[in-house]
C-alpha cells in the first residue's frame, strides 16, 4: 500500500495534509483525552478535559482555567518530527500546497512550513481581549496565577479554539477552499469520523483521500486509502526522492 500511494505523490501537484491528534503525540505532546489521562483530569480537576477548556470555564472560574491550562496544555510542548521534516521535503518539492491541523502548538510553523490553517490555533498566540495586545507564550506559563495584560490588566487568552467557540468563518473558508482545490489529501493521524473534519474533506472531489495512522477506525471505510501506521513511520517514505 505504502509504495501505491507513494506513486500517487510522485504524481501529485497540489497535495493538502490535514493533521490529527497522534501527529502531534508522536512529537512527544500528550493526548489529554487517552483514557489514563482523562481520567485522571477527572479525578484531578473534578471536570472533563472538555470542561476545564472550555470558553465557560475561562469566563467563570479564571483561576481554575489558567491553572489548568498552564499545569496540562502547556508544561509538554511537543517538538517538530519526521512527518514534519517530510512534509518540508514535500512542499520544497512544489507538491505540497497546504496543511489544515487540527493542533494547537503551531508544529506547522515550527518546522518552517508555508501555507498553514491552523483550525484550533496556537498555543504560541496569546491575546488580550480588550486591546488586543499580543503576548507570547512565556507570558502565559510564567504568570503567576492569571495572565494579565500590561497595559488594561485584563486575562490573557490563548488563541485556541476552547470547547464550544466556532471555528472562524474565514479559516473555515480556506480550508474548504485548499481541499477542493487539492488534487490529493494526506489526513496524519488523525480519522474522518469528526464533523470538522468531515466538512473539510467532503468538498474534496478527487479520489486521493488518503489516511495514515495507527488506530484504525470505523470511518476508514470513507478513505479511498489507509495505511495503518505512525504518520511519522510512512510520510519520510513517500517523500523520499520526490
Ligand atoms: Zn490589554
Amino acid at each position: 500500500m505504502i509504495q501505491k500511494v507513494k506513486r500517487l505523490v510522485n504524481n501529485a501537484k497540489r497535495i493538502v495534509c490535514i493533521m490529527g491528534q497522534e501527529a502531534m503525540v508522536e512529537c512527544g505532546g500528550v493526548n489529554l483525552w487517552s483514557p489514563d489521562n482523562f481520567y485522571r483530569i477527572e479525578k484531578q480537576y473534578r471536570k472533563s478535559p472538555e470542561e476545564m477548556l472550555s470558553a465557560g470555564e475561562l469566563t467563570a472560574r479564571k483561576v481554575y482555567f489558567y491553572e489548568f491550562y498552564k499545569n496540562e496544555v502547556i508544561s509538554t510542548l511537543p517538538e517538530p518530527g519526521p512527518t514534519y521534516d517530510a512534509m518540508k521535503k514535500l512542499q520544497e518539492a512544489g507538491k505540497l500546497s497546504e496543511i489544515i491541523s487540527f493542533n494547537i502548538y503551531g508544529l506547522e510553523y515550527r518546522a518552517g512550513l508555508r501555507n498553514v490553517i491552523e483550525l484550533s490555533g496556537s498555543v504560541y498566540d496569546n491575546y488580550c481581549p480588550l486591546c488586543k495586545k499580543r503576548y507570547p507564550i512565556e507570558y502565559v506559563a510564567g504568570a503567576k496565577g492569571t495572565p494579565l495584560c500590561e497595559e488594561c490588566k485584563a486575562a490573557v487568552r490563548p488563541n485556541i479554539r476552547l470547547h464550544s467557540e466556532k471555528v472562524q468563518n474565514d479559516l473555515y473558508t480556506q480550508a474548504v477552499l485548499a481541499c477542493k482545490n487539492a488534487d490529493m489529501i494526506l489526513v496524519l493521524g488523525g480519522n474522518l469520523s469528526g464533523s470538522k473534519m468531515r466538512y473539510c474533506t467532503g468538498h474534496y472531489e478527487g479520489d486521493k483521500l488518503v489516511v495514515i495512522h495507527s488506530e484504525p477506525n470505523y470511518s476508514d471505510k470513507f478513505a479511498d486509502y489507509v495505511i495503518c501506521k505512525s504518520p511519522k513511520d510512512v510520510l519520510p517514505l513517500l517523500a523520499e526522492g520526490v
